[in-house]
């Protein structure tokens, strides 16, 4: 499809001290070069992997309003209230305008320059690695940032200031994914295109809902002209499991027996395509013999299902043409995530649903740059998807970047929960937090609260300086958000979109780009970074480090490409110049990244849940997306006024009819939450949509994660927020004794 916009390039000036002394990168004399004053120009949301186009106007230089851009391939001119309303967080009045550095006498941050909040973010961290070593100072960045950001970051963090460990928000929604896919394909590598929704005839949506979380792809699904079966795995009967033709609402947790006896049924009835098994997989007989372990009737006691039922469900996807699975959060985020994960890659190969139109297994991702954070931010992985342990792949780097092998560390980092665990214990007394908000969001809250408060030295870096997070810091770096600043954002199909600076930021807030340089020439490593002069310098950058890798962009001319085409799906090798538009499926040829060309077939027995409920604590606490209007800790949709009237102000808890007429709950009263973490007031919702012994609270709300039990997958390290013990009780005075805090 041809893509026609006009375009529009943003202004990225020279970074020099220049920049400190006159803060006005983002003031009326720096107004983008190629712009004209009323232009209209496409850009990528920033909020969600669907990577939608947003048409945005401009009077006078400024974004004045969005429209869904109708000819993106991506979106075909529809938005969600996110998108819609995507500039109403960039004017809020509470944004970051200056750095905040706390004064130690008082314990209040105060506004000071970016020369002194520069010298006390390097002046501190140096002292704490002199001190104590390379591994004593750490950093969390986010899968909301572009690709060239998080690569610098990495690349600062890693090459520049010898740190050891980062990791971001992405371990709290792709990690498994990403695990899973290394482990079975040989890369992290989502196979899918988003046509695939409007191709299959059948649909297998697990743990996933997105008619809430991916709206917009859902649109896709409703566009199918196949009449497509529509089978949802999913204890809640949520707004997809009701518009599907097949609702399996399994006993949660339950997920991965399930999928072993769908996958038992398959063989025993003989709907597995052999062919492609022989050619393109390895230990499917070793699969097939664990598979006896998983007869329809234990699968049924298990699940909670009527063994009609899950043999209904079989002989659907069995007899498929195009068959696709789809998984998002309630898979990821799981005791047993990447097994479960890879259970349902096991059920594609072997019924040979992979690389066709309509087929796959596809995990959808969560943030609009997870993907890139996946593969630039050289936290898990290295620049471009490389291993550290790995010393051709170091050597590999080493020569792109012109640094020396030494530079780059010959160890993994540690994950984020062993981060923290790391604080914890007083090996890690240095954190720079980027864009995300680990005091809301990560999991067993009050531990992680607790947890940051032992930090010597915690920096944020942030659109805003009152996250829950921002406010405990020592220094608070203002910055840009989406539409301030340029780069480049991954979706979930794999298409490289564009983010433009179509706005200004306020204040002294600069773009994590710039701030990166900053510190990188006060750090004293600006050397290194010579040539990463601007976004777009850096994006060549990653073309070189990508060369011969999976994900492959070397034939990605650069950022006016993109625009042109609406986006480009990798791999886009040299050579492949004149088909831009076509729509990128990976595995037509049966060819996965193993050495021997071949897909894994990997599975283990089940476990038990961390927390099972009890007599003290009856009920299985759920989690996860509360609207289409909401957006993780809120942080920018709070913001909007029309968003907010879309979604209840304070936190509830959804609660099935038959426990709340058994605990004589009445529909709209306060009540409390108890685990054995802690206990929340919350409005209750009586629905039908919640069977009997399960609550669910979304995951928007400051309070949830007072509750959450911090189990993680072995592999992944992915927190598993799906499934903890809670009661419930009334709200007494003596029960309740302080107020419960307000939403942001
Ligand atoms: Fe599209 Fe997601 Fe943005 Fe909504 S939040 S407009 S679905 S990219």
């Amino acid at each position: 499809m041809k893509f026609l916009t006009k375009h529009l390039r943003t202004w990225e000036g020279p970074l020099t001290s220049d920049l400190v002394q006159h803060p006005g990168e983002f003031g009326l004399g720096n107004i983008p070069r190629q712009l004209t004053p009323d232009a209209t120009t496409t850009i990528v949301c920033g909020f969600c992997s669907t990577g939608c186009g947003l048409k945005v106007h401009l009077k006078d230089g400024e974004a004045i309003n969005l429209s869904a851009e109708t000819d993106y391939p991506v979106n075909l001119g529809m938005a969600c209230p996110k998108g819609w309303e995507a500039l109403t967080p960039l004017r809020s009045p509470d944004r970051a305008i200056s750095p905040l550095l706390k004064n130690p006498a008082t314990g209040l941050q105060e506004a000071v320059n970016w020369d002194q909040a520069i010298d006390v973010f390097c002046s501190r961290f140096q002292s704490i690695l002199t001190q104590h070593g390379p591994e004593s100072v750490a950093w969390l960045g986010t899968g909301q940032m572009p690709c060239e950001e998080l690569a610098f970051l990495g690349a600062l963090g890693k090459f520049g200031m010898g740190l050891i460990h980062g990791d971001g928000n992405t371990r709290q929604c792709m990690a498994t994914a990403t695990t899973a896919y290394k482990e079975s394909f040989g890369f992290d590598a989502p196979p899918f295109t988003y046509s695939d929704f409007e191709e299959s005839d059948v649909l297998v949506f697990i743990g996933a809902n997105p008619c809430i979380a991916h709206p917009i792809m859902w649109q896709r699904v409703m566009s199918n002209s196949h009449q497509p079966e529509i089978i949802v795995l999913d204890p809640r009967a949520t707004e997809t499991a009701m518009a599907a033709t097949q609702h399996l609402a399994l006993q949660p947790k339950s997920d991965l027996t399930l999928l072993y006896g769908i996958a038992q049924i398959l063989v025993s009835k003989n709907w597995v395509d052999l062919d492609y098994i022989q050619k393109h997989t390895t230990n499917y007989s070793a699969f097939t013999e664990f598979l006896q372990g998983f007869d329809t009737q234990m699968v049924a006691a298990a699940t909670g299902l009527t063994i009609a039922t899950i043999e209904h469900c079989a002989e659907t996807i069995g007899k498929g043409q195009r068959v696709s699975l789809w998984w998002t959060m309630g898979v990821n985020q799981s005791h047993e995530a990447t097994r479960t994960a890879q259970a349902i890659i096991n059920i594609a190969l072997m019924t040979g649903n992979m690389g066709r139109p309509g087929t796959g297994a596809n995990s959808i991702t969560g943030q609009c740059n997870a993907m890139g954070s996946r593969l630039f931010s050289n936290t898990t992985n290295m620049l471009g998807g490389h291993e550290f342990l790995n010393p051709v792949h170091r050597q590999k780097v080493a020569s792109v970047l012109n640094i020396q092998d030494a530079s780059i560390p010959n160890k993994n980092s540690l994950p984020y929960h062993q981060i923290l665990a790391g604080i914890e214990a007083g090996r890690i007394k240095g954190l720079w937090i980027v864009a995300t908000n680990t005091a809301h969001s990560w999991i067993n809250q009050n531990w992680a609260r607790a947890t940051l408060a032992k930090l010597d030295f915690l920096v944020v870096q942030d659109m805003y300086g009152n996250t829950e997070t921002a406010r405990t810091a020592d220094l608070v770096l203002p910055a840009a958000g989406w539409g301030e600043k340029e780069g480049t954002l991954i979706n979930s199909e794999r298409r490289f979109g564009l983010m433009k600076k179509v706005s200004r930021a306020p204040g002294l807030a600069l773009s994590d780009f710039n701030i990166f340089r900053l510190i990188a020439q006060r750090w004293g490593c600006g050397e290194m970074f010579q040539k990463w002069t601007s976004p777009e310098a850096v994006f060549q950058i990653l073309k070189e480090l990508s060369r011969d890798q999976p994900c492959d962009i070397s034939g990605i001319r650069d950022y006016q490409m993109i625009d042109d085409c609406g986006g480009i799906q990798w791999p886009f090798t040299k050579g492949e110049e004149d088909l831009p538009a076509v729509q990128r499926r990976l595995f037509e040829d049966g060819k996965y990244y193993h050495s021997d060309g071949r897909a894994r077939f990997i599975f283990e027995s089940t476990r038990a849940v961390a927390e099972p409920v009890a007599a003290e604590f009856p009920l299985v606490l759920l989690t996860g997306r509360g609207t289409s209007a909401q957006w993780h800790t809120q942080t920018r949709t709070g913001k909007s006024d029309i968003l907010r009237k879309l979604y209840p102000a304070n936190v509830y808890v959804e609660v099935s009819p038959a426990d709340a007429a058994r605990l004589k709950i009445e529909a709209n009263t306060q009540i409390i939450v108890r685990s054995r973490r802690g206990k929340i007031s919350a409005t209750a919702f009586i629905t039908s949509t919640m069977r009997a012994g399960q609550v669910f609270i979304p995951m928007h709300y400051p309070e949830l994660n007072q509750l959450t039990f911090p189990a993680f997958d072995p592999y992944s390290h992915q927190p598993s927020y799906k499934y903890c013990a809670v009661t419930l009780e009334p709200a007494t005075r003596s029960s309740w004794k302080k107020k419960p805090p307000q939403q942001n």
